[in-house]
């Protein structure tokens, strides 16, 4: 929930992380599942202060958080370089 009346719409659309496809098994004994065709589930796979962890992504919110994630890269990649490009412009002879 964003409080400021400023929405800075880019920033707040960010999942940190990467999107994993996973194929696993339901368990139930009848499924096509145990003969191989698995179930494809999306994962976001981040590290929350240091440990690893993978949170399941229901089918329907896929495509959403696809585009969160892909703009937390974005975004972070912007700030790198701008980072750079303002350290030179302060260290410069
Ligand atoms: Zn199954």
């Amino acid at each position: 929930m964003v409080k400021s009346n400023v929405r800075m719409s880019v920033v707040d659309d960010v999942i940190r992380g990467s999107c994993v496809v996973m194929r696993r098994t339901c368990g139930y004994d009848n499924c096509r599942c145990t003969k191989g065709h698995k179930h494809r589930s999306l994962y976001v796979s981040q590290y929350d202060k240091g440990s690893p962890r993978m949170i399941y992504i229901p089918k329907k919110n896929e495509k959403e958080v696809k585009r969160l994630v892909a703009n937390y890269k974005m975004i972070k990649r912007a700030i790198y370089k701008a980072s750079e490009s303002n350290l030179m412009r302060f260290t410069a002879k």
